[in-house]
């Protein structure tokens, strides 16, 4: 066995992981980098798209008023105080310079318009990345020139870690064990969400009915290991909520337009008893809309009757896919504001169906049976919806009035399941703001960091709506953690 040696050891190299590595690397201390997969990036590149900031230079030039400050009370507010008040502070406070710091890295941002439809009238807070895929390999080619070392496909093994010292990290490289001497690691490896069994356990939804888009290889390999050691992993219960997916458990990777469309629309959403439960427009803000799924359950229905899809087989709708705004900013394509028509509505909704995401009745009574649900329960819900479309007011949940537009009264009725979908777990270990690792009473575990999805503090029981700001949470929390990590 080859022993290795170096100051620190990052474990993942995604977002939280590159920007430690890096950091620490630029302070003057040797790094080595593990990768459990063969590419690096992980969901930080793979999955997103850009990165919240308050005070950047960009939102300067842009006259964008919106502080540090201003941000931080925002934050508090939404959890309230019920997040870690110093971790929170460190990350925002960082967060401007941050977008400067990975611009001069390689990796440029864009400030775009706020992403989802509901945040327009807040201050624009999203850093777009800009030629995201060769901005992430410039910033692993400058980790390398400072002497880094990136060790793909390898994962950690085992920890000797006793009063505060590590006495060896032992990792499987490509297959071989190997012992690594350092003085500090930093874990980075993205949180849980891979890891079935911990999601089962640990946030209080059954995994059948949560769809992960989130890093299959985050199995929670470093919370477990510092779990081992007696950290504080009170935290784990949270989760990135973010919208809600039609979803064939028969091919996971079946994806239809039409049915995505229409998920992203507020149409008469019903829970498993066959009730309201929201106002539907909460589909316009991504995770509002995860939170009200996951409340309910993990699932509900959307509702469409033949008159509706009649309607919309042959027109326009003026309503706003709830995703338009995010893949149009990606492309820079301006904003329809319409959807349809949906010429090939009937094919896509009994592929729904044969996916055994959706079903068909010819009457309440036999979509109740359907459903499982209380026959007297989904008519009374149809009786009311469509009288409150008559009224042309939602008085139950005040969905907009220009959303009372299609009852549900002509069969045959389609209902389509949407479940609850995840990005990731953002609920892990407890850290401070230099993103040690604290123990069950609170106290430094000297020379152990956790970053991005391994460090909880920032949420309370849910994902803020400040956009991108789990992606700034990732490269915020790493650069404290590897800049502190290299000085002391
Ligand atoms: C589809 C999608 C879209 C998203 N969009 C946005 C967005 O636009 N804005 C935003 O703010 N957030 C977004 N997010 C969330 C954001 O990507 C995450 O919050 C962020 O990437 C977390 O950073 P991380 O470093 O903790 O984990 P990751 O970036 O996922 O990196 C973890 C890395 O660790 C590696 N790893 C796992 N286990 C081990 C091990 N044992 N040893 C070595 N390596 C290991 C993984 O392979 C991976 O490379 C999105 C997420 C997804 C899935």
């Amino acid at each position: 066995m080859t022993q290795l040696n170096t100051d620190i050891v990052v474990v993942g190299a995604g977002a939280s992981g590159i920007g430690a590595a890096l950091s620490a690397v630029e302070n003057g201390v040797q790094v080595i980098l593990l990768e459990k997969g063969t590419k690096f990036g992980g969901a930080g590149m793979f999955g997103a798209q850009g990165l919240f900031a308050a005070g950047s230079h960009l939102q300067q030039a842009a006259h964008i008023d919106y502080s540090p400050t201003a941000a931080y009370q925002e934050m508090m507010a939404y959890t309230h105080y019920r997040s870690n008040t110093r971790l929170t502070k460190a990350i925002i406070d960082k967060s401007a310079d941050t977008i400067d710091w990975l611009a001069k890295n390689g990796l440029k941002t864009e400030l775009v318009n706020n992403t989802q439809e509901v945040h327009q009238d807040h201050p624009r807070v999203y850093h777009q990345y800009l030629d995201k895929f060769a901005g992430f390999q410039r910033l692993m080619e400058r980790f390398i020139s400072f002497g880094g070392q990136l060790f793909t496909q390898t994962s950690i093994i085992s920890l000797d870690y006793q009063d505060g010292t590590i006495k060896q990290v032992l990792i499987d490289h490509n297959g071989i064990q190997q012992p690594i001497n350092c003085t500090k690691v930093i874990f980075a490896d993205g949180g849980f969400v891979g890891n079935t069994k911990m999601v089962d356990h640990y946030l209080k939804i059954n995994s059948e009915n949560l769809y992960s888009m989130g890093e299959r290889k985050a199995t929670g390999d470093g919370i477990q290991l510092l779990n081992q050691l007696n950290a504080d992993t009170s935290g784990l219960g949270t989760f990135e909520n973010h919208a809600a997916s039609v979803v064939s458990k028969a091919d996971p990777k079946w994806h239809n337009n039409t049915i995505f469309s229409l998920t992203n629309l507020p149409f008469l959403w019903i829970n498993r008893r066959g009730q309201r439960f929201v106002n539907e427009d909460i589909v316009y803000d991504f995770a509002l809309w995860g939170n009200s799924t996951y409340t309910n359950g993990g699932y509900y229905y959307f509702v469409l009757d033949q008159a509706t899809i009649s309607y919309l087989k042959t027109n326009q709708l003026n309503w706003t896919d709830s995703f338009e705004r995010t893949f149009k900013t990606l492309s820079h394509d301006p904003m329809t504001h319409t959807v349809g028509p949906f010429s090939e509505i009937e094919s896509d909704l009994k592929e729904a169906i044969d996916q055994g995401a959706a079903v068909k009745s010819e009457t309440p009574e036999q979509l109740a049976s359907a459903l499982k649900i209380d026959s007297k329960t989904l008519k009374n819900t149809f009786e009311q919806y469509n009288q409150m479309i008559n009224n042309g007011h939602d008085l139950e949940f005040n969905k907009d009035d220009s959303f009372l537009r299609f009852k549900v009264a002509d069969g045959p009725f389609y209902a389509i399941k949407a479940q609850s979908t995840t990005l990731g777990t953002i609920g892990g270990v407890a850290v401070d703001d230099h993103l040690h690792v604290l123990d069950k009473d609170g106290l430094i575990m000297t020379n152990l960091y956790a970053t991005g999805n391994n460090a909880s503090g920032m949420y309370d029981t849910s994902y803020p709506t400040l956009e991108g700001i789990s992606c700034a949470f990732a490269w915020n929390s790493g650069r404290i953690a590897g800049e502190d990590a290299a000085k002391h």
